[in-house]
């Protein structure tokens, strides 16, 4: 639905831009406990690397490269994407989802367009949203795929390696392009063309959510109540959206005009 030409959203957001995993859904699904177990075992069983150090090795490439999966390949490890994403994605228990037809009226009730923002393969993004019933409430998904596709020729490698200006610094550098990178966001607001000053982005990790304030975007961090410096609103569940921020769904009263016009015109049709 191309809500843009419908309504003026009186909260000034021209675009809802979300994470998929822990924030459309709950940390407590389960789901991403058992997707760190799925890469340490991938990376003892098909990278050869010491079961000792798995677990610790995973955490620390998470921390230093944004994903496990970027650091393994920054630090060399060869794999082939799909079959680390069948089997680290592919084996979740994604029985514990549950259609979520609460989440979907919200989404759908908010005059604002929504895009998907995630670092998960498009197999992963495709199934939770079906699962949850909410694969029609987003203009258009932005993943692992998008970002990294077969042939990168239109980035560079000075883009990719724009963290060197300071604002990744704390991340080193990965042929895989994923948040929290800037070269991420940046390469996602041009793919949807998103104004990030006019965009509220939804996210649970404070790393992405950092970025995502550096690069001008407006902040909910979701799944805690706890706000870190320079986030804009937080909310424990997503579910509590409409409490948290009525705005979203208040629009002008011209464009409310517009759309009774069009309403009354389309009746007219439908009576002639
Ligand atoms: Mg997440």
């Amino acid at each position: 639905m191309d809500y843009q030409n419908q309504y003026l959203s009186k909260s000034g957001y021209e675009c809802l831009l979300f994470d998929v995993d822990d924030t459309l859904y709950p940390f407590s699904s389960g789901l991403s406990t058992q997707c760190t177990k799925n890469i340490t075992e991938y990376m003892i069983q098909y990278l050869g690397i010491d079961a000792t150090n798995a677990s610790e090795m995973c955490l620390k490439l998470y921390k230093d490269y944004g994903t496990t999966m970027s650091g393994l390949r920054a630090i060399g490890y060869d794999f082939d994407d799909d079959h680390y994403h069948s089997l680290v994605h592919g084996r979740l228990p994604y029985q514990n989802l549950k259609p979520d037809p609460v989440l979907r009226n919200l989404l759908h009730s908010i005059p604002i367009r929504k895009v998907i923002f995630s670092n998960a393969d498009e197999a992963h993004v495709a199934k939770v949203l079906s699962i949850l019933g909410l694969e029609d409430c987003f203009e258009s998904v932005i993943c692992f795929e998008t970002l990294n596709p077969t042939h990168k020729s239109n980035i560079t490698d000075d883009a990719r390696n724009s963290g060197e200006d300071g604002n990744d610094s704390a991340l080193l550098e990965s042929p895989i392009i994923c948040k929290p990178f800037k070269i991420a966001f940046e390469e996602a607001f041009k793919i949807a063309n998103i104004n990030p000053e006019k965009t509220l982005f939804f996210d649970d990790s404070a790393r992405n959510l950092q970025t995502a304030i550096r690069m001008g975007l407006h902040t909910m961090v979701v799944g805690s109540s706890y706000r870190a410096k320079g986030v804009d609103y937080a909310l424990e569940s997503i579910h509590n959206i409409r409490e948290a921020l009525p705005e979203l769904w208040e629009t002008l009263e011209k464009s409310e005009e517009v759309l009774y016009s069009r309403e009354a015109a389309i009746e007219t049709i439908v009576r002639a």
